[in-house]
């Protein structure tokens, strides 16, 4: 299989107010070192990914430096990689402005962009190889996992509207795979209609969405696992120092 030449955009520009408390989630230790150092290591590791760019917040640049790309790279030297990191830069108010901001800061050569959250500590090696091989040939290619509970859709006063088949729901995470051609011109699209999308109703919330609704192009799912968590509430916590624990 050829391998395109990609690009992680790695997300830790949320202020990760949900988790309470007075540290930000992506800086809050696990199993001894902080939550967003879990996924920049895999990235770091994988021979998927060429280079990085990690998204944080404004102002917390030298902070992210040191404390998490240094000693990230320092962990990876003894197995002859790391050193991926080609810009730390501040995100925007919103994940999709966060996301924008990555891929402007692009400027090398890359054909593929996996957009990950810096809040999903358990990424494996596995799974960006079987993404890596979804989008061999073009297309797209999102992390999710068929939904275990039953999904309703309810309106705002918590009245049930509907409840689709089980079947055919499934939990969606990150990576996200596009080609950086297609991605970077549904983000463009995306910032010129912002106004329109949110008076619309419409609330951003990963980037597969993006691409269905202004690019216009299918988006396929490929099974990753139910580890890949997001660290959002402290319970979240709880259950990733399980998954260390083994
Ligand atoms: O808020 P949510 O849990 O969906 O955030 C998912 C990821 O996006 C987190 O890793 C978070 O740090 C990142 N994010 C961001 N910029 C924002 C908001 C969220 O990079 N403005």
């Amino acid at each position: 299989m050829e391998r395109k030449r990609a690009t992680a955009i790695l997300l830790a520009g949320g202020s990760g107010t949900r988790m309470g408390g007075s540290v930000r989630k992506q800086y809050m230790e696990l199993g001894g070192k902080p939550v967003l150092r879990y996924a920049l290591e895999a990235l770091e590791r994988s021979p998927v990914i060429s280079e990085i760019v990690l998204v944080v917040p404004e102002g917390e640049q030298d902070y992210c430096r040191r404390e998490i790309v240094e000693p990230a790279e320092e962990a990876c030297r003894a197995a002859q990689s790391g050193g991926k990191v080609r810009a730390i830069i501040p995100g925007g108010a919103e994940r999709c402005f966060s996301v924008l901001n990555g891929l402007r800061a692009i400027q090398w050569p890359c054909e593929v962009c996996y957009i990950h959250d810096g809040a999903r500590p358990f990424l494996d090696g596995e799974t960006l190889e079987r993404l890596a091989r979804a989008v061999a040939d073009g297309g797209t290619a999102v992390a999710g996992m068929p939904a275990k509970d039953t999904v309703k859709l309810a309106d705002a006063d918590g009245i049930v509207e509907s409840t689709p088949n089980r079947e055919a729901v499934w939990i969606v995470q990150t990576p996200q795979v596009f080609e950086r051609a297609l991605i970077t011109e549904a983000y463009e699209r995306m910032a010129e209609q912002y106004d329109a999308l949110r008076a619309a109703g419409v609330n951003i919330t990963d980037d597969a969405m993006v691409v269905e609704r202004l690019m216009n192009r299918s988006v396929r799912l490929v099974p990753a696992s139910y580890r890949n968590i997001k660290i959002t509430t402290p319970e979240d916590l709880l259950i990733a120092e399980a998954f260390l624990r083994g």
